[in-house]
């Protein structure tokens, strides 16, 4: 047995064919999994240098012609929900330094599927959200996933390679007065660097009226680093936690990627996505579409599907569809990080988008 059972789809009552998929039929890979969100890479480019994400310096970034436009994104977006996708995550890079934000946001949340209008989320660093979430929330906003993996100045500025805690404090502020909900903050637990905040970090998170999820780190980064062996593991990160709280197991988590616990019987809770050692692939709903136009249908995977000769040589809707089907139909049951054979992709988190 390979790493691959880990984690795999369960078997699934088969979805009855009436005929070739078209526009409007769910996007339903060949292990059953009905793809629901859409996480779209807005840019490439970012305001931190987080280590285990980007390199330093001498990141090639994607030529400015290559980003989709806000057109390009919204006639994908069109045709992702009709085809049942509900929800969009907005994610980069850092999606705040795109300069159409609010445009994007006001577009898409303007969008109806089969089940009703979509749900736009955002995954972001925080800089610049004191200044652009009014505008945000009035365009359709739905929620808010804020990165924050220390609370401590100096190592802040080393992890990120940016002397801007305040800046990210400010957003998680704005963000809490918003009343936009849930308020999720997200850290990547890392050994040596913040592993001994992991206690602090939810005490942080509870005074912002915020959720914390701490994630496994991954082997995204560009420098290619990342060592198994050197990783916060999930069962470490609860070991942590259970020293200073009573943990429940929240039921129900569907395809969502965090598993949650109650902190001594609630009402407040925190979350692992242990992506690594208790991988979630067999409850996948997700898809990529990265700022230059390639769907992918795992952020481990190798292969990508190119919409920009679709968008730009005078390509159908049903172009789309179709390119959109392919994509979730090589979906793999799992992405393999344990595996002696893994490879990890050439894009770093980054362009991959997270
Ligand atoms: N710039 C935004 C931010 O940091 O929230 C959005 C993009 S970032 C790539 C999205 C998420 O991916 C962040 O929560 C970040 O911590 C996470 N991430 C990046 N590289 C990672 C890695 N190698 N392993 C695990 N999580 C990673
Ligand atoms: Fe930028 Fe987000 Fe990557 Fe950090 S994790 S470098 S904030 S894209």
């Amino acid at each position: 047995m390979t790493a691959l059972m880990v984690g795999m789809p369960r078997a699934r009552p088969a979805v009855a064919a009436t005929g070739p998929a078209a526009i409007g039929d769910p996007l339903v890979d060949t292990h059953g999994r009905v793809h629901r969100d859409l996480r779209i890479s807005l840019t490439d480019r970012c305001s931190l240098r987080c280590t285990y994400c980007m390199p330093e310096q001498g990141n090639e970034w994607l030529a400015r012609e290559s980003i989709l436009t806000l057109e390009e994104i919204e006639r994908i977006a069109r045709v992702a929900a009709a085809d049942g996708i509900s929800t969009f995550r907005l994610t980069g890079g850092e999606p705040l330094l795109r300069r159409d934000i609010v445009d994007v946001v006001r577009r898409l949340s303007a969008i109806e599927g089969p089940a009703g209008p979509v749900q736009i989320a955002m995954t972001t660093n925080g800089i610049r959200l004191p200044e652009v979430l009014p505008d945000l929330a009035a365009a359709g906003l739905s929620r808010l996933n804020i990165s924050i993996d220390t609370i401590r100045r100096d190592r802040f500025a080393a992890l990120t390679r940016r002397d801007r805690l305040d800046d990210v404090l400010e957003g998680i502020a704005a963000a809490a007065a918003s009343g936009l909900a849930p308020l999720k903050l997200n850290a990547v637990a890392m050994r040596g660097v913040n592993d001994d905040e992991l206690v602090d970090l939810v005490d942080f998170a509870i005074g912002q009226g915020a959720q914390l999820r701490f994630i496994e780190q991954m082997p995204l980064d560009a420098g290619h680093t990342w060592d198994r062996t050197q990783m916060v593991t999930r069962d470490e990160i609860l070991a942590a936690l259970a020293a200073r709280w009573t943990l429940t197991p929240v039921p129900g988590r569907g395809g969502a990627p965090a598993e949650r616990w109650t902190l001594d019987g609630g009402p407040h809770t925190v979350g692992v996505i242990a992506s690594v050692t208790a991988p979630f692939c067999g409850d996948c709903d997700r898809l990529r579409l990265t700022a230059d136009g390639q769907l992918r249908n795992c952020l481990f995977s190798t292969t990508e599907f190119d919409l920009v000769p679709v968008l730009r040589q005078g390509g159908t809707d049903e172009d789309i569809d179709r390119m959109l089907r392919s994509c979730v139909a090589r979906k793999l049951p799992g992405h393999a990080i344990d595996d002696p054979g893994f490879l990890q992709p050439a894009r770093g988190m980054n362009a991959i988008g997270g």
